[in-house]
């Protein structure tokens, strides 16, 4: 199944066309998304029974937003690809780097990115969405607690995130539209081996990353048992799990984003964010 969000309703899409969750679940589940994942197994086989008479709709890409527009917390894993720890010069971590980028950051899988500063970096990134209240997960279990995976993007303001004197990576990573996500939660049974999917960014003819993510150091059922041994996972939870190598401020040159230009971000099975990068608003000192 994949759950998206048109025009702030949460809808299933089918090829082209969106199916309303209200409509299709006869006013149970909807409009929004949150009911959807708060009752997520009932919601998913009210979804699967149709018991609504729904009306296919029409709809294009760059009309959807974030298919998790509320989330209540937002994970997000640092160093977790061994080429990208190795070119940021940082060991090979023992425990997941953790940090948070605020839900206001979040913007749909097609919509324009302001760049706050010339200095703006990209980080494509699996993000996987909870689906149920969790805590002291095991590992075996990781998978049984999401409701399905995403694209994200994890836009990065470098001169901010390294301010010190210690990092402080959430506030330059939470810039508004800094977490595209989409264009649909995608659920795990949709997929081959959802440990193992190409992962890919670029601009024009240009590759920005290219690797799977079965390179992740911490895997996303290790990542669910980590963070549920410490906090309570909550239905809807966004984890971004991380980005391989190649990111801009460590290529020589360092190549960084440019209004004008059209980042790709493309996940095996799970389909692709185009964001549209333009001139924003300068960030104050
Ligand atoms: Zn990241």
């Amino acid at each position: 199944m994949r759950l998206a969000t048109l025009a702030g309703r949460a809808v299933v899409l089918e090829g082209e066309v969106a199916l309303d969750v209200e409509v299709l679940t006869g006013g149970e589940f909807g409009p929004d998304t949150r009911s959807v994942l708060d009752s997520w197994d009932r919601a998913r086989g009210a979804i699967a029974a149709r018991t609504g008479a729904v009306a296919p709709i029409a709809y294009s890409v760059d009309e959807l937003g974030p298919p998790v527009p509320e989330p209540r917390q937002v994970f997000a894993i640092g160093l977790n690809y061994v080429d990208h720890a190795r070119e940021t010069h940082q060991p090979i971590p023992d425990h997941p780097v953790v940090f948070t980028k605020f839900p206001s950051a979040l913007t749909g899988p097609a919509s324009p990115v302001e760049l706050p500063s010339a200095g703006v970096d990209y980080e494509a990134e699996l993000v996987a969405v909870v689906g149920r209240t969790a805590r002291g997960i095991d590992e075996t279990e990781g998978w049984d607690v999401l409701a399905g995976l995403m694209v994200g993007q994890d836009f990065s303001e470098r001169e901010i995130q390294s301010r010190g004197p210690a990092p402080q990576y959430s506030l330059g990573k939470s810039f508004p539209g800094f977490a595209p996500t989409g264009p649909a939660l995608v659920t795990v049974d949709e997929l081959g081996d959802p440990g193992d999917l190409g992962i890919r960014s670029w601009i024009g003819d240009e590759v920005l990353q290219t690797s799977r993510t079965s390179q992740l150091i911490f895997s996303v059922p290790t990542l669910v048992a980590y963070l549920s041994s410490i906090v309570t996972l909550l239905p809807g939870d966004l984890i971004f799990t991380g980005t391989p190598g190649g990111v801009g401020n460590r290529r020589d040159p360092k190549r960084f984003l440019r209004p004008g230009e059209v980042l790709v971000t493309e996940i095996e099975g799970l389909g692709r964010l185009e964001t549209p990068l333009v001139a924003g608003r300068r960030a104050t000192a």
